[in-house]
């Protein structure tokens, strides 16, 4: 749980760092608003993503289940920036697959944290591994950092990709290939 406290303590300490004036009626009420937003945009540290995989519905044919466009919205943990874009998962299944919301549920539990887009990545892989148990999963991230295109090299528009593979994504090349035809093939 965030410590609403401490973050009004904080923002008003930083407000004052950047040389405002705490007093101004705009910013009466920013440190608590702050912190109620940090309530919300932090709410996946209290989460865990079994409770969103763990139901499942049994399948006869183990067909490719790509869910892509997953919108996501981060924070990145260097610059304590937003970073956000698209989440595009697939994955072989074992006999189950998870109801579709829960894929995005399942993202949401790993962006409301503080993060680094590999990072994410490769938890929403892993989860969907430790709690689906497909064949394999392929997951691919999308995103633009505002600590990149606010500031520093400050270039809108352009967007990092990662991707992580696990089980039998990750031992064949052919299946990672398939992933890549699908996502072109949906644009
Ligand atoms: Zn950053």
């Amino acid at each position: 749980m965030v410590d609403q406290k401490k973050i009004k303590q904080a923002v008003k300490l930083l407000l004052e760092g950047i040389g405002e004036d705490v007093s101004r009626e705009g910013l009466l009420d920013t440190p608590d608003r702050v912190a109620r937003m940090y309530g919300e945009i932090y709410k996946g540290m209290d989460e865990d993503p079994s409770q969103h995989l763990s139901r499942t519905f049994a399948v006869q044919s183990n067909e490719i289940v790509l869910e892509r466009d997953i919108t996501f919205y981060s924070t990145c943990e260097h610059h304590l920036m937003p970073f956000y874009g698209k989440v595009h998962i697939a994955y072989l299944p074992d006999g189950k697959v998870a109801g579709l919301s829960k894929l995005a549920r399942t993202v949401e539990v790993y962006a409301r944290r503080l993060q680094i887009q590999e990072q994410m990545t490769i938890q929403i892989a892993e989860a969907i591994m430790e709690y689906l148990k497909p064949q394999g999963v392929m997951v691919m991230v999308e995103a633009e950092h505002m600590c990149m295109t606010m500031r520093g090299v400050a270039k809108p528009g352009s967007r990092t990709v990662t991707t992580a593979a696990r089980g039998r994504f990750q031992e064949e090349q052919q299946l990672r290939q398939y992933f890549f035809e699908m996502m072109n093939r949906c644009y």
